[in-house]
């Protein structure tokens, strides 16, 4: 067979403990060229395999290449991103489309997902956490303090709120000035899965290619077991006893080509109240209304579409 012909289905591992208990799921490879994950689950599976873990209570379920087309290409994208838009489509009309109908039955069966990534630029690890517990309508969600409980003994001190909300404020400045868009486009694979009921934490392993990310990966799922009771490991992990909660609050659209940044921003430079963050083409600055945080900029982005977030802190997690 051609090796380079398109991936045709998934792998999944899943264990089955004897005695009741969670339902977790961890993916791998969600974006093509973030392999941390992959490479920490393949390990889990070899301990499993050898009985070096042994997996007790609940169920035990692991993708480790979530995109293989996206991976098979060594991209972020396959088709299109895989983490936004998902849903089930009749019939799919592009690669990713395929991935989604067969990943939202499985977020749908399980009650907990570990969504294990890595970024493009150098910075330190850090996990996205959904909204607090909460009766709106964009995301209600219940289970907010088992999500905070497990997050914190993910092995990283910094934490990200605040994506669907700040999402929907952006759809909303873009329907106001006639550009397209849907709320439903800023769903990924945790948004999914509270739809479902369950809850879910995106890890940021760290940069690509470091080092340290699939070991980072790898614990994370270790601590996850064990806090989840599916495993009996020791010592149980502790949470982060200094954690610093990072609230997006405000997302800014690229509207010209000719719009730019006023400095090579680094995605979590801190920003002070009033500093110029870009110039729009027609000169109009754009800055700072609260000392806080710039967050994912991206001096490549689209016409219309995110340039950058700005986020403040959090009393989130203890953290106050
Ligand atoms: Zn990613």
């Amino acid at each position: 067979m051609d090796k380079m012909s398109p991936p045709t289905g998934l792998s999944v591992y899943q264990f089955l403990g004897l005695q009741p208990g969670p339902k977790l799921l961890v993916l791998g490879a969600v974006h093509g060229n973030e392999t941390c994950g992959t490479k920490a689950i393949e390990r889990t599976q070899q301990e499993i395999l050898d009985g070096a873990l042994r997996i007790e209570r609940g169920s035990f379920t692991m993708v480790p290449i979530t995109n293989p087309l996206a991976y098979q290409l060594k991209r972020r994208h396959g088709d299109r991103n895989l983490n936004r838009n998902m849903r089930v489509t009749d019939p799919p009309l592009d690669f990713e489309d395929s991935v989604a109908n067969q990943l939202c039955p499985l977020l749908e069966a399980h009650d907990i997902l570990l969504d294990l990534h890595s970024f493009h630029t150098p910075g330190i690890p850090f996990a996205l956490i959904g909204p607090p517990n909460n009766c709106g309508d964009l995301e209600p969600f219940s289970k907010a303090d088992q999500e905070e409980s497990l997050a914190l003994r993910l092995g990283v001190d910094r934490f990200v709120e605040g994506w669907l909300d700040t999402y929907a404020q952006g759809v909303r400045d873009r329907l106001a000035r006639g550009a397209e868009a849907h709320v439903d486009y800023g769903v990924g694979t945790t948004e999914t899965i509270r739809r479902f009921g369950g809850m879910g934490i995106t890890l940021e392993c760290g940069q690509h290619d470091d080092e340290q990310a699939p070991e980072l990966a790898y614990r994370a799922i270790r601590a996850t077991l064990a806090h989840l009771g599916m495993a009996s490991m020791e010592p149980m992990p502790l949470p982060a006893r200094q954690p610093e909660v990072i609230r997006l609050y405000r997302v800014w659209d690229r509207l010209h080509a000719e719009d730019r940044f006023t400095q090579d921003w680094r995605s979590f430079q801190k920003i002070s109240r009033g500093e110029v963050i870009a110039e729009r083409h027609d000169g109009t600055e754009l800055s700072a209304d609260q000392d806080g945080w710039i967050v994912f900029p991206n001096p490549n982005a689209q016409v219309d579409q995110e340039w950058f977030y700005l986020a403040n802190r959090s009393d989130r997690l203890g953290s106050a």
